[in-house]
């Protein structure tokens, strides 16, 4: 095998684990999988593809270290597997959302480690814990390699004060650590770094206006390289209109509800974050398919939420251009942002001013040459003569995490 290098990836929610298992020198996916309904009454569904077979199994997970071993027993298959034993994992990154104010940058895990996390878990109650756990059983089940925590928080720490405290009486800042850390950081990072690769252009001399929108959206604004503001903030739920959540409202609104609508904090927390965003404001779904279509058929709903949605895009990349003094390069990515030409197209028009113009034939043609140097699923939408590039880049956060976790091993 040789210097062969098989790297782990592992994406942990409260009920779910993701895996990815990479070679790190060719960074070709050998094999990635997915278990839902961990812990839950029912049966957990895993399904796992390795060299384009896909395979599907029912059975009972009590927890992350079961799912983990469920995970590696389909990797080492006899038949079709990808690793002989858990000798041929070479290193673990797991995913971690919430680094609090710790870490600016991805870690080897020690009890240190593991001892902030848990220090920081009251800021991400739903994730970090289901990520400790699996960290957990990941070094029960390997405890002579080095497992990495790569955050969603990291990339964001180099926000400048004035961009990252919140006008609330400074104790709450010291007793909480209320403050903007944003999040998706893997991604924007991920997506600058492609952006510069197919610019031709070092990152340190690039403005980059990096357009996150997936289920859950954000933005960042990137100068020299580094993060300089982004528009989730303290949770997850700051910035853009999503598929089922708010983003940012006068927070006037949430303790009017409070008293007229009788709500918990914990109702008001499940309106805001489950009920609200496309998906609220259409009342048809969070997929933004079905709320364009909707709007084709006539939906005035429909249309309301989805020029809300561009909408708030925009106000974000206006925002972030005076931020950055200027602008060199927009990304869009994840679902929305490499899907939907017609979102594409709204969130970006009338920005001419500014020398952003998307070339229509660009945007709307899939068919089209690939950009040079461009992986699958990359093209340039910005039309020739634009002064912004405006680049379509599928992201690769699983391939941010095993680059970091190979750099420390
Ligand atoms: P997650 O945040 O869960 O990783 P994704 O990045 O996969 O989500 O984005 C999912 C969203 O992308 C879906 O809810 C859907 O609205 C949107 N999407 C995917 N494909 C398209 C498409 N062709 N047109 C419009 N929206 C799309």
């Amino acid at each position: 095998m040789g210097d062969d290098m098989k790297i782990l990836v592992l994406n942990a929610g409260s009920s779910s684990l993701k895996y990815q298992l990479m070679d790190s020198n060719t960074e070709d996916v050998l094999a990635q999988g997915l278990i839902e309904r961990i812990g839950l009454k029912g049966k957990a569904a895993h399904s796992w593809t390795i060299d384009g077979k896909k395979t599907k199994e029912e059975l009972a997970l009590a927890d992350h270290e079961e799912s983990l071993q469920a995970a590696i027993k389909a990797l080492s298959s006899k038949d079709g597997g990808v690793i002989q034993s858990l000798e041929d994992i070479s290193a673990v990154g797991h995913r971690v959302v919430h680094g609090g104010e710790y870490f600016s940058e991805s870690v080897a895990i020690d009890e240190d480690v593991l001892k902030k996390l848990d220090e920081v878990s009251p800021l991400a109650p739903l994730h970090n814990p289901a990520a400790v756990s699996c960290i957990r059983a990941s070094r029960t089940l390997m405890p002579d390699i080095t497992q990495v925590a790569a955050f969603d928080t990291a990339y964001h720490q180099s926000i400048p004060p004035e961009a990252h405290h919140y006008p609330l009486p400074h104790e709450l800042y010291e007793k909480y650590k209320v403050r903007r850390y944003g999040f998706h950081g893997n991604s924007h990072r991920y997506v600058a770094q492609r952006a510069s690769e197919l610019v031709g252009v070092p990152l340190r001399d690039l403005k980059i206006v990096s357009c996150h929108l997936g289920n859950g959206a954000s933005i960042a604004a990137i100068k020299n390289g580094v993060s300089v503001d982004t528009s989730m903030g303290f949770t997850p739920l700051e910035g853009l209109m999503m598929g089922t959540r708010t983003g940012s409202i006068d927070p006037a609104i949430v303790t009017f509800l409070m008293r007229e609508e009788n709500l918990s904090p914990d109702e008001l927390d499940n309106l805001m974050n489950k009920k609200s965003g496309l998906l609220g404001v259409s009342g048809i779904s969070s997929d933004l398919r079905d709320v364009l279509d909707a709007q084709e058929s006539g939906d005035e709903a429909a249309k309301l939420a989805n020029d809300m949605y561009a909408y708030c895009i925009k106000r974000f990349i206006g925002q972030y251009m005076a931020v950055l003094g200027g602008l060199d390069v927009i990304v869009m990515t994840a679902g929305v942002g490499e899907n939907s030409p017609v979102m594409r197209a709204a969130a970006l028009s009338g920005l001419e001013h500014w020398g952003i113009a998307v070339d229509p034939w660009r945007n709307f043609d899939q068919d089209k040459p690939p950009i040079k140097n461009g992986l699958e699923g990359e093209f340039e939408v910005s039309a020739v003569g634009s002064r912004v590039k405006v680049l379509v880049i599928p992201t690769n956060e699983e391939l941010m995490i095993a680059r970091d976790t190979k750099a420390l091993l």
